[in-house]
């Protein structure tokens, strides 16, 4: 990007950018400590900070008085309220309705039961938004509703793809959200659920700032995913880099939501999962699927045979899987997350030595398997708050 046709508007821009970027992502960062992350000199970090606080987006937090006297120094911090975005993390059966701050905070409004069709499912949320818009005091700072998604979405232009658990296809999100919520004027944001929860992990986890190539496995009724490369997200041509969910195991197995046969998350998904065992035991406890797999992973921990037998069976499978991963990629580490923040930590353990032992030398030495450190609902919810102030700072701050 920095060439010889870069002159010092642009530089301003990008200054602007960067110093606006660190404000939002480390709280109470100080003007000198953003002067020596970027380089600028203190006047330039100082007329930057002077006119974001004009324009009502950054606030002094107060002093931090370090033990010398006279070294005390003012906090910044991005002001909560300067942006709001609407948050809709759409799960195959459950939908969370919610609100994104500046600041990365996250309200839940409420949830409901994501209805089978895109149109009634459209008419339910236009009656939940516009109703919550129509009182909302601060609905001037709101821009956006922000969209997670189960499946392959073009992001650039809010085209889903296909949300193949649902079966909704080729579907101009923007134009079918503006007809219905129009006059509210908010954009239209969207991503997969699997890439936006491997960015909230990556804004909120310490453990992952060391790494720069990394894959998350999104385990829920099917099985997502995301590829970190080069220390960003890699989205491949038509933004489907990275559906681990379909590459197939098994030539001869069960049929898949995508057509094809034996694809991994056929079998270690949790839907299969949480199928296979009701059939061969009793009914698990819960509303819908994931609330099953939890009630699940209880009987596990209760010793439970037939809840060993059915985790067991899935690791075997996610062992397959994810060796597969390893070799390919030669990832840093590999996350398991939405429902695998649930899975038990000893099992996950095993499931990472089987993984070392079973890929290449080059692949399984070094590689880490971490557990998601939010649930499926709080990662997927913070990375739509994190697309939405991504967009806020790309449109407003120049
Ligand atoms: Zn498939």
């Amino acid at each position: 990007m920095i060439d010889g046709t870069m002159n010092a508007e642009k530089m301003g821009i990008s200054n602007r950018k960067t110093v606006f970027q660190l404000i939002r992502n480390v709280p109470d960062i100080s003007r000198k400590e953003l002067s020596e992350s970027t380089g600028l000199d203190p006047s330039t970090i100082s007329r930057i900070v002077s006119s974001f606080r004009k324009q009502g987006y950054v606030q002094e937090t107060g002093l931090n008085r370090s033990t010398s006297p006279g070294r005390s120094s003012v906090r910044l911090s991005v002001i909560k309220e300067a942006a709001i975005s609407y948050l809709i993390s759409l799960g195959v059966e459950k939908t969370i309705l919610g609100l994104g701050f500046l600041d990365h905070s996250v309200q839940r409004i409420e949830e409901f039961a994501t209805p089978r069709g895109f149109d009634l499912f459209l008419k339910t949320l236009a009656d939940k938004i516009s109703k919550h818009f129509r009182e909302f005091p601060t609905k001037n700072r709101t821009i956006a509703m922000s969209f997670s998604l189960p499946g392959i979405i073009d992001r650039k232009n809010r085209y889903i793809y296909n949300l193949p658990h649902l079966g909704w296809t080729g579907i101009q999100l923007r134009e079918a959200v503006h007809r219905v919520l129009g006059e509210t004027r908010l954009e239209v944001l969207a991503a997969n659920e699997a890439q936006l929860s491997l960015m909230a992990e990556r804004y909120l986890n310490d453990t992952l700032t060391p790494y720069k190539h990394g894959f998350y496995l999104f385990l829920s009724q099917g099985i997502g995913g995301a590829i970190l490369s080069e220390g960003d997200l890699y989205l491949g041509r038509s933004f489907s880099a990275g559906e681990a969910g379909h590459m197939r195991i098994d030539k001869n197995g069960a049929l898949c939501q995508c057509g094809g046969r034996g694809c991994l998350e056929t079998l270690a998904a949790i839907e299969p999962v949480v199928r296979d065992y009701e059939r061969k035991g009793t009914a698990l406890y819960g509303a819908n699927s994931l609330e099953k797999f939890r009630s699940l992973i209880s009987r596990y921990r209760q010793g439970d045979p037939l809840a060993i037998e059915g985790l067991s069976a899935m690791q075997d499978n996610l062992v397959l899987g994810i060796t597969n991963i390893a070799n390919l990629l030669n990832p840093e580490f590999l996350m398991l997350g939405g429902m695998g923040y649930d899975l038990p930590e000893e099992w996950t353990s095993i499931l990472e030595g089987r993984v070392k032992k079973e890929a290449l030398t080059s692949a399984g030495k070094g590689l880490k398997i971490l557990r998601a450190t939010m649930d499926i609902y709080d990662s997927t919810l913070l990375g739509s708050d994190l697309l939405a102030m991504d967009y806020f700072t790309e449109k407003n701050i120049r």
